[in-house]
Parts: structure tokens; C-alpha cells; sequence
């Protein structure tokens, strides 16, 4: 078992920051102790078989992304990152967890679904993984195997209130799901978009001529957002269930969510990274057919609304708990292109994986979010809502040394040339310029970043079997 050091570094958790050393040996965190820490009179730096020096620096617990769809099945086509690469760009933006979704497709039985996302994952993964389960066709069968899932590590599941004929599920199948949901302690996940009335819209749309990426977003309104949303808090309420919605996008979904959790409500509310920054207008208007490179649903809002602003303010008053990615990629070389001249064809995602922490870390320059903020809503909060924290979500003694060095005097320039890893042929994040850098990141102690190489190897990450929500009210 290697031992290594972190001195010098400021060690910032979700509650506060402290000039400390970390001691690791092995896999854990053995302890966090002053600055220059002897033990039994024994200088510690002099005895551990690695060093690292975070003077100046900030020593956070690593990214935890909770939302992923690594070579995700879509319209067709397929996520372009595979587990291999996907989690090798995690890695070098700081990421040491993801949760990925496995997929139970119509007809299908949830827990061959599961096994199949075992198979892809297995031994190509750079960083730790787990799995939520996507219920895509909820019947009798799928609802007796859900309540199996806990035992399988897998404490959360996800249903669509969109997609028909893919996803969908209609409120009889919500209803019942979350009546298992309540049952066993399991978190209900909901794309909350009104899926029906969307695809009316975009028949009208597309009759009408109107077949460029921009009209994705004018068709998945904020109305169909906010409307779903509250659909799903009141089936919630209902029947007990506690709820997580995914990807919000919408102020009006925001103060559904918060005015659920004023009443009391177990409801939780994620959002991406493209939500704070990219706007109906500027990314899916833009010129000619590149706006394709933007198309996700929930879709980019209207910068007029202020949706943007305020999903920073909700961030602040935690209205909104924590921030994932929805990192699913497609080239715009045979795969979005599938789109030209018909903006429903678009394979929907975009690829950040590589990039949360740090487009977060500029909300802390920018004034947005506190430096604790960003901790808990990139790591601490992601490890309780899902069942990891402890293990993962902190730096302490006994958990897992999944720990980055981040330097808020570094500087990263997003862009295909300079970033990203990712495996696709455009960045969405093109030309954002970041005040800090991610310099070094460590996996159960080992070091899998430093000095702008990558040190890792695919068969380091493991599954992690994830226990209930540590996060309900
Ligand atoms: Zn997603």
C-alpha cells in the first residue's frame, strides 16, 4: 500500500475551508491534520512515498457527475463517448464518479438491462461508476424487478414524462412506479417534459417549414416543462414518493420544485451546465445548421426570461440541489447531421463531462456560488442524494482518497484544440476561458492527473453499490 501526502493546500469542503494536510494510504483517506503534522516525532512528508505540494492551492473531494449517458442508444444512433473515453474525460476535468444510466427498453426486462450496462462498463471505466435505472416500460414485470434494484446497488431509477413511443410513461405507469418507489426507499428521477403535446407541436412546426435546430426549443416550451414538473411533485406527493428531477431548465419548473419543498416534499431539483450558461438564442439560434451542436431537452431557454440568472440564484438559495452534466455526445459528422432540415432528427445531448468543475469554479469568480457552494454541489450533494456520501463527497478520514488539486491561479482555455478529450468533433464549450485549472486528481489514491498528463488506466474504475437517499428530509 502506497502512502502520499498533500501539503500546503487549502482544504475546502461543503462547510468550510482550512489550511490542512491529507494524509492517504492506499485507497483512503487516513487523515486531514495542520499544516506540517509530525507523527511519533517522525517528519511525515520525509516517510510517505509521495508528495504533493498544494501551496497556493485548493484540495477538493473529487467531481461527482451524476447524470451520464456513455454510449447511450438514441434515435438510431449512439453516444459517441464510450465508457473508456467518456471517463477518461471525466477524469481530466476533475471527475472521479460518475452515474450512468442503464436502460430498460420497451418490451425488455429491467435487470437484463442492468446487465447489459455491467457488461459495457465493466473494466474500461478510469474513474468509479454506478448505475440508475431507466424504466422505459413499466408493467407488472418491471415493477416486482424494481424493488429488487436496491439489492443491486442501485438505490434510483428514472422515468420520462416524454418520448412517447420510446421512453414515455403515462401517469397510471408514474403512479405505480412511484407507489414501489415509496415502498422501498428507491429516488424516482423524471425527465419532466410533456412529451405528447411536444410532439404535436413539432408536427405543426416542421408543416410549417420551420425545420431549423431553433425550433427545437421553441417546441419543448417552458410551459410543457413547468406543467410536467408539477404533474410529477403531485403524483410525488401522492403516493409518498421521494422525487429528483432531472436537467431543469425552466425558472417556472424551479419554483414549482421550490414551493413543494417549502411544503415539506422530499423534491429535488438538478441542473446542467448549459442552463447557466447557453441560451435559446445565442447557441440553438445560431447561424445555419450549428445550432444542432446545442439541441438537448430539456432544451436552452430564452436569455429574454432571465432563466439563466435565475438558475444561479436558485443555486445560492438551494432551491436547486446540485449540478450534473446529461453528458451525452454526438458528433456533428454523422450524427447530429441527421438533423439537417428536420430539427427532430437532431440526436439530443451535449458532451461537459470533461468540463463541470471548472465551469463551475467560474461561478465562484464570477460571484455566483461561494467556494463551499461549488464542493457541495458538484461533489457533497451528488454523494448524499445518491447514496455514496461518506465513501465518496469528502475529504475525511475513512473515505476514499478521490481528491483533486485545483489552482485558482491557473487558467484553462476550453476548445477541441486545447481541452478536450471527449470523443467528438466539436466542443459545445468552444472558447469559454476558465480562472482556475484542474492540476491534479487522485482516484482511491491514485494519481490519475497531474501536470497535464493522464495517468490512468481503464481497468482502475470500479462499481460502486450505492445505498438510499442520505439526503431526504
Ligand atoms: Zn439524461
Amino acid at each position: 500500500m502506497s502512502t502520499t501526502l498533500i501539503t500546503g493546500g487549502t482544504v475546502v469542503t461543503s462547510t468550510g475551508r482550512s489550511e490542512a494536510d491529507v494524509l492517504i494510504d492506499g485507497e483512503t483517506i487516513a487523515a486531514v491534520l495542520a499544516p506540517g503534522s509530525t507523527l511519533l516525532g517522525h517528519d511525515l512528508a520525509g516517510s510517505v512515498d509521495t508528495v504533493l505540494d498544494a501551496t497556493g492551492k485548493y484540495v477538493i473531494p473529487g467531481g461527482i457527475d451524476a447524470h451520464t449517458h456513455m454510449q447511450m442508444p438514441f434515435g438510431g444512433t449512439e453516444a459517441s463517448d464510450t465508457f473508456e473515453t467518456g471517463t477518461r474525460a471525466a477524469a481530466w476535468g476533475g471527475t472521479t464518479t460518475i452515474v450512468d444510466f442503464a436502460i430498460q427498453r420497451y418490451g425488455e426486462r429491467v435487470m437484463d438491462g442492468l446487465a447489459e450496462w455491467h457488461e459495457k462498463a465493466a473494466g474500461e471505466c478510469a474513474i468509479d461508476y454506478g448505475f440508475h435505472q431507466i424504466v422505459g416500460d413499466v408493467n407488472d414485470d418491471s415493477l416486482k424487478a424494481m424493488a429488487g434494484l436496491i439489492d443491486e446497488g442501485v438505490s434510483s431509477y428514472k422515468l420520462f414524462m416524454a418520448y412517447p413511443g420510446v421512453f414515455y410513461s403515462d401517469d397510471a405507469q408514474i403512479y405505480k412506479a412511484m407507489r414501489v418507489g415509496a415502498d422501498t426507499g428507491l429516488m424516482t428521477m423524471m425527465h419532466a417534459e410533456n412529451g405528447p403535446a411536444i410532439d404535436a407541436m413539432v408536427s405543426e412546426l416542421l408543416a410549417q417549414g420551420k425545420t431549423d435546430p431553433y425550433y427545437h426549443g421553441v417546441a419543448r416550451a417552458w410551459q410543457m416543462e413547468e406543467e410536467a414538473t408539477h404533474r410529477a411533485i403531485m403524483l410525488a406527493n401522492l403516493t409518498g414518493a421521494p422525487l429528483y428531477v432531472v436537467h431543469v431548465s425552466a425558472k417556472q419548473a424551479v419554483e414549482q420544485l421550490a414551493a413543494a419543498r417549502d411544503n415539506g416534499q422530499n423534491v429535488f431539483g438538478e441542473t446542467c451546465p448549459q442552463y447557466l450558461y447557453m441560451s435559446l438564442e445565442d447557441q440553438l439560434g445560431a447561424e445555419g445548421f450549428e445550432g444542432a451542436k446545442y439541441v438537448c431537452s430539456t432544451p436552452l431557454r430564452s436569455k429574454h426570461e432571465h432563466h439563466q440568472d435565475h438558475m444561479w440564484q436558485s443555486l445560492r438559495t438551494n432551491d436547486i440541489q446540485m449540478v450534473a452534466t446529461d453528458h451525452c455526445p454526438f458528433c456533428m459528422k454523422g450524427q447530429k447531421d441527421m438533423g439537417v432540415g428536420d430539427f427532430s432528427k437532431i440526436p439530443n445531448g451535449i458532451g461537459s463531462v470533461e468540463h463541470r468543475l471548472d465551469l463551475m469554479y467560474q461561478g465562484v469568480v464570477d460571484g455566483k456560488i461561494t467556494l463551499e457552494r461549488w464542493v457541495e454541489i458538484t461533489s457533497t450533494t451528488p454523494a448524499r442524494m445518491f447514496g455514496m456520501y461518506g465513501t465518496k463527497g469528502v475529504i475525511a478520514p475513512g473515505a476514499d482518497a478521490d481528491v483533486v488539486i485545483y489552482d485558482p491561479a491557473g487558467h484553462t482555455s476550453i476548445g477541441l484544440e486545447k481541452t478536450h478529450h471527449m470523443n467528438m468533433d466539436y466542443s459545445a464549450w468552444e472558447g469559454y476561458e476558465i480562472d482556475g485549472h484542474v492540476d491534479t486528481v487522485l482516484s482511491r489514491g491514485r494519481i490519475l492527473i497531474n501536470d497535464n498528463e493522464y495517468l490512468g488506466t481503464k481497468s482502475h474504475g470500479r462499481y460502486i453499490r450505492r445505498a438510499p437517499s442520505q439526503y431526504l428530509i
